[in-house]
C-alpha cells in the first residue's frame, strides 16, 4: 500500500467519523438503536475495516445506504459523505453541490 493510499484512507475515515458524529448529534442514530449504534461507534473509532461480516452488513444497510449516500433529488447524483451534511440547517443534504449552486442563484 502506498503512502498516498494511507493518506486517502485516513481522509475517508475522518470524513466518515465526522459524518457519523452528525448522525449521533441529530439523533438519527440513537443509543437505543442497537446493534447499529454500537457498530457505528466502532466505525467512528476504528474504521470500517475492523468490522465482522455481520457488523459490516448492519452498517451498510442501516447506516451507510440510508444516511451516508443521499441522492440529489434534482439530478440523482450520489452526494459524497463529506458533502452529505448541511451544517447550517443540521439536515442531510438533498441537493448535490452543483444543483445547490444553481438553486441558490434562482
Ligand atoms: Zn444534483
Amino acid at each position: 500500500m502506498s503512502h498516498f493510499d494511507d493518506l486517502e484512507n485516513a481522509r475517508v475515515r475522518y470524513e466518515m467519523a465526522e459524518h457519523l458524529e452528525h448522525l449521533f448529534q441529530a439523533g438519527i442514530i440513537r443509543e437505543c438503536d442497537q446493534p447499529v449504534y454500537g457498530i457505528a461507534r466502532l466505525v467512528q473509532d476504528k474504521g470500517q475495516e475492523i468490522l465482522t461480516p455481520k457488523q459490516s452488513w448492519h452498517f451498510r444497510t442501516k447506516v451507510e445506504e440510508p444516511y451516508c449516500r443521499p441522492e440529489c433529488w434534482r439530478c440523482g447524483f450520489t452526494i459524497s459523505v463529506d458533502q452529505a451534511w448541511d451544517v447550517e440547517s443540521g439536515d442531510l443534504n438533498d441537493l448535490c453541490p452543483s444543483c445547490r449552486h444553481d438553486w441558490d442563484r434562482m
